[in-house]
């Protein structure tokens, strides 16, 4: 299993948007309803698997392509329309206040699913840091031992030197 690298914030965001408006044109191909809202939700947990950082960085990830996969959806899904391939709702054609509360509440909801979706990522998909902290975690002066042949550190409990093999007297405490 490679592991993955971290990855700018702008990075994770633009493939982020891609995905989600992709997705978002794809459900819309097939099926209306909620079609923005998802492909954000998909394309912040991209965004986030990208940015690959716990919840914060992921959470912004995920917002931000989100946002941004509305106008990439918008303008991918016009030329679906223009080709007939998604078709227009029937009925009265919705007023342009209409449409602009519309797209203020997919917008809304973009952002919410975006980061939702990055913040999940961001809870299960993260490097992990017990290993740093461990290795950064520094070693009690009072447990050190050093050999008396060759001045080599001596693991504790240890009555033989790993370097030399010299048999160390035991001091007590
Ligand atoms: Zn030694």
């Amino acid at each position: 299993m490679s592991t993955p690298k971290k990855h700018e914030l702008g990075t994770g965001v633009a493939i982020g948007l891609v995905v989600g408006g992709v997705i978002a044109t794809v459900i819309a191909i097939t099926d209306q309803s909620f079609s923005g809202p998802i492909g954000a939700f998909i394309g912040g947990a991209c965004g986030a698997y990208v940015v690959y950082d716990k919840i914060g960085r992921s959470t912004i990830a995920g917002l931000l392509s989100g946002l941004l996969s509305l106008p990439f959806f918008l303008g991918l899904s016009q030329v679906f329309v223009i080709f007939g391939l998604i078709p227009l709702p029937l009925g009265p054609q919705p007023t342009f206040t209409e449409l602009q509360s519309a797209v203020v509440v997919i917008a809304l909801m973009d952002v919410l699913a975006g980061a939702v979706g990055g913040s999940i990522l961001g809870a299960v998909h993260h490097p992990t840091t017990v290993q740093s902290e461990a290795a950064t975690q520094p070693i009690p002066s009072g447990q050190m031992k050093y050999c008396i042949q060759c001045g080599a550190l001596l693991s504790p409990g240890n009555p033989t030197c790993p370097h030399c093999g010299v048999k160390q007297p035991q001091m007590p405490g």
